[in-house]
């Protein structure tokens, strides 16, 4: 057996290859992170992706992050691709988004990844996916995205986990210890994301925490503005919650692109039955407002009331706040709530103007965050819960990092392999 795995040592941009003589599957096939050093990426053509996806039976995506998915559109229309049903639905309604921007090679880009994206194929919790000799199980992970999975690949007597990207404290994490004890166990090879290792001073909150931080700073506030993911269903949960238990009398507002992102979270997360068969109302967005300027009840609604409304670093929303901002009392301060990782604001390397020109048109901003990864204490009891028979593989992470950090037991530590190299004769590990 092969394991190839492409850019191990950053954050984002991994590629997987697992091959036995008869068969051969990709795991993701990430962009670099844009705002980077690192921005400018060399499998970012036809070319590239044609001559690493070459044999290849088909590629999974553990999820729909552009670090993950970024260049599925140069994947010659033979090889597969496969993802979660609900991240399909959502990547389509982006891409349909994308196809509006005014450069018409952007235009051509996207429709072409919108049409490729509408033919991935899709895959279900549990169920297990056949490639020539092997097999794949998703099991469903929390993290920043929704619909995300690790795999179990079993092949050639060897089990292997990819976990993806994932943590464990968003709502949908309570699952994952006990899914790896009930379904999975220990496995010969751990493959495993190390993002937060670079991070280990920022302050974690479950999301549970953070929706109440959030009702605090709405009793304060009546106008907020929330900038997170537009796709980060678990964090657009903890702010509408936050509002209607609280608030019930204020609308939640979004474009039309967020409030149809919203809408396939409720029609899917918002139904999906628990043991008890019970839907969770956790992610169940209701009714969502767009502001119009015709629609005068609803900007009375909105300054009588107060409101929260997800907003986007776009040229649209700036149009977007000329006109509500001078709706709202000179003596209430609206309130924008950035709801993202801190280094797109004050790290030269990874800043984004965009955001910072966001957060200009406030006097009144405070970040309220929570990581998407695994934290330390998660990371070790994904190792000591799969406790791997022949090697840990560290990826996703800073290249300055030291995964033996985390803290696991001496015989585990042993077993981190970070170089290429040949482990019991027919395991072969390469790093790119
Ligand atoms: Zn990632
Ligand atoms: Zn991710």
């Amino acid at each position: 057996m092969q394991i190839t795995i492409h850019r191990a040592t950053q954050i984002g941009g991994q590629i997987t290859r697992i091959s036995t003589a008869h068969a051969s599957i990709i795991i993701d096939l990430g962009h670099n992170l844009p705002n980077r050093a690192e921005d400018e990426d060399v499998y970012d053509n036809d070319r590239a992706i044609a001559r690493i996806t070459e044999g290849c039976s088909a590629i999974l995506y553990t999820h729909y992050h552009g670090d993950h998915i970024g260049l599925f559109h140069h994947v010659p229309d033979s090889v597969p691709q496969y993802i979660g049903e609900v991240a399909k639905q959502v990547i389509c309604r982006k891409y349909k988004q994308l196809c509006f921007l005014p450069n018409e090679s952007d235009q051509c880009k996207y429709q072409r990844a919108l049409k490729t994206a509408s033919r991935m194929h899709t895959f279900h919790e549990k169920q297990p996916l056949r490639f020539g000799d092997i097999l794949v199980t998703p099991y469903f992970v929390s993290h920043s995205a929704y619909d995300a999975y690790m795999f179990l690949i079993e092949a050639e007597g060897k089990r292997i986990l990819h976990t993806g990207d994932f943590r464990g404290h968003g709502y949908l994490s309570k699952w994952l210890l006990p899914t790896i004890q009930k379904y999975i166990g220990q496995v010969d090879l751990l493959i495993i994301e190390g993002t937060m290792l670079a991070r280990k001073d920022e302050t974690i909150l479950t999301e549970t925490a953070l929706s109440q931080k959030a009702t605090e700073l709405m009793k304060k506030h009546k106008y907020v503005f929330v900038h997170c993911s537009s796709t980060d269903m678990e964090r657009l949960a903890s702010f509408k919650n936050a509002t209607r238990n609280m608030f019930p009398q204020r609308p939640l507002l979004a474009d039309d692109y967020q409030k149809d992102i919203l809408d396939i979270f409720s029609a899917t997360a918002g139904e999906k039955r628990s043991s008890m068969g019970r839907s969770s109302s956790c992610f169940k967005f209701g009714t969502i407002y767009t502001y119009r300027d015709w629609n005068i009840k609803l900007k009375e609604w909105m300054a009588e009331n107060g409101f929260t409304m997800f907003v986007r670093a776009s040229d649209k929303f700036h149009i977007l706040l000329d006109r509500i901002l001078p709706i709202l009392p000179i003596e209430e301060k609206p309130l924008l709530i950035y709801s993202m990782w801190e280094g797109y604001i004050n790290r030269d390397d990874t800043r984004n103007e965009e955001y910072i020109k966001l957060q200009e048109r406030f006097t009144d901003v405070i970040q309220l965050h929570t990581s998407g990864h695994a934290t330390i204490d998660a990371l070790r009891n994904v190792c000591i819960s799969t406790n791997p028979r022949f090697a840990i593989l560290p990826i996703h992470r800073d290249k300055e990092t030291n995964f033996s950090s985390i803290d696991i037991p001496p015989l585990l530590q042993e077993r981190i392999v970070t170089t290429s190299r040949k482990l019991n004769n027919d395991l072969d590990i390469e790093f790119i």
